[in-house]
């Protein structure tokens, strides 16, 4: 399976792609947790990337798609592979077209006002990039991963002013990529979110079928 999971900001990418790569034991390529851990290592990736970061503004096409590239290349032969955030722009998508064929795209669909509700109270494992919610994904015990017992700790961007810039560039500069794909008659699996508390499990469940319905999974 080659597939990309996509959604606004918050709208649960992290989430649900780490819990398929648990279900399906795919890759899951996770852009913006390489570029968190670049700059937490004040790598020089890091360091060209994390101005474009905190500010919720789109890293340049150049180094996203080598960076991707790199990623990639570590994936074994014949292993699915989930990107996530990625592709971003349609310069990004034309791109990838010339390194794999996609076999499916994961649409999660979320009602802006969850996004923003969730966006403030996300909380991220240092440790792992294991997504929490300190009022709806809550850790068994208060700022810690349940998964490696890292600390958790908000995203610098997840505040409310570059909330709203990254809502905005995918509103401009991502969203449209949809009707791209259309077009090109790539496979779209919808997760439509209606409710705040819903938990990721019977939504992955659902991903799961039809996926299995589509032969893209056995
Ligand atoms: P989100 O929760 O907004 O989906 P991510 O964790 O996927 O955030 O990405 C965090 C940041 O990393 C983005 O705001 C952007 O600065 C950078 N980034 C991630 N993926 C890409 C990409 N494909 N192209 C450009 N910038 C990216
Ligand atoms: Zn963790």
């Amino acid at each position: 399976m080659k597939a990309i999971i996509f959604g606004a900001p918050g709208a649960g990418k992290g989430t649900y792609s780490t819990r398929l790569k648990t279900k399906l034991g795919v890759e899951v390529i996770a852009m913006g947790d390489i570029f968190r851990t670049q700059v937490k290592e004040n790598s020089e990736l890091g360091k060209k990337v994390q101005s474009y970061v905190e500010k919720g503004a789109l890293v340049p096409d150049e180094i996203v798609v080598e960076v991707l590239k790199q990623h990639l290349a570590k994936v074994p032969n014949g292993s699915g592979v989930i990107l996530d955030g990625f592709p971003r722009t349609l310069e990004q998508a034309k791109t990838l077209e010339t390194i794999l064929q996609l076999d499916i795209i994961i649409l999660l669909d979320v009602p802006d006002w969850i996004i923003i509700e969730r966006l403030s109270s996300r909380r991220i494992c240092k440790n792992c990039s294991a997504v929490y919610n300190t009022r709806f994904l809550k850790p068994k015990i208060e700022n810690i991963c349940d998964k490696c017992h890292g600390e958790l700790y908000q995203r610098p961007d997840d505040n409310p002013d570059v909330i709203q810039n990254r809502l905005k560039i995918y509103q401009d500069q991502t969203s449209p990529l949809l009707i791209y794909y259309k077009e090109k008659n790539v496979p779209i699996i919808t997760s439509k979110t209606t409710d705040i508390d819903t938990p990721p499990e019977p939504l992955v469940e659902q991903m799961f079928e039809e996926l299995k319905k589509l032969k893209i999974v056995n």
